[in-house]
């Protein structure tokens, strides 16, 4: 076992689990995590965002999409933890989130957090959108800005 201090190791999956972005219909979005962007897709035909895979506009029927940079920013629509031993391709033995963030440019991405954590995030609270990087490659991750409780408790 290493520690992973290192940070070109990823916090939770091991590096073969990367995505290949040969041929990966999401290449756009990795090319653009590359450079610090988040390049989703967007209808052609009238500018609504598509989820990853979605191949027909639901609003106007287009097939086509572009690929383009949105803003680093969100909040949580909903999270779990995830509670799963995988020796090999999981590196964490603890729980770990996986957040459903609504970005402020109307797409919907499923994600982890950037820096290991066994809680899950609340509904509703601020999400940054930064990079984890798995085998060379970054993929989008969440930095958690929570929201204000609604009852302080400060001691
Ligand atoms: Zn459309």
């Amino acid at each position: 076992m290493t520690t992973d201090t290192d940070a070109s190791t990823d916090w939770l999956l091991d590096d073969g689990l990367a995505p290949q972005s040969d041929g990966d219909p999401m290449a756009p979005l990795y090319d653009g995590a590359a450079r610090g962007e988040l390049v989703l897709p967007f209808c052609i035909g009238c500018d609504c965002p598509l989820d990853l895979e979605q191949q027909v506009c639901d609003r106007c029927g287009s097939f086509e999409k572009a690929w383009r940079s949105t803003e680093l920013v969100g909040t949580v629509h909903s999270s779990t933890l995830m509670h799963r031993l995988e020796t090999g391709l999981v590196r964490t033995t603890t729980p770990y989130p996986i957040v459903d963030v609504e970005l402020a440019g109307g797409h919907r991405l499923i994600m982890t957090t950037i820096d290991p954590t066994s809680t899950a995030p609340r509904i509703g609270d601020a999400v940054i959108v930064g990079f984890r990087t798995l085998g060379g490659v970054s993929i989008p991750a969440a930095r958690i800005i929570a929201a204000p409780l609604d009852t302080e408790a400060r001691s």
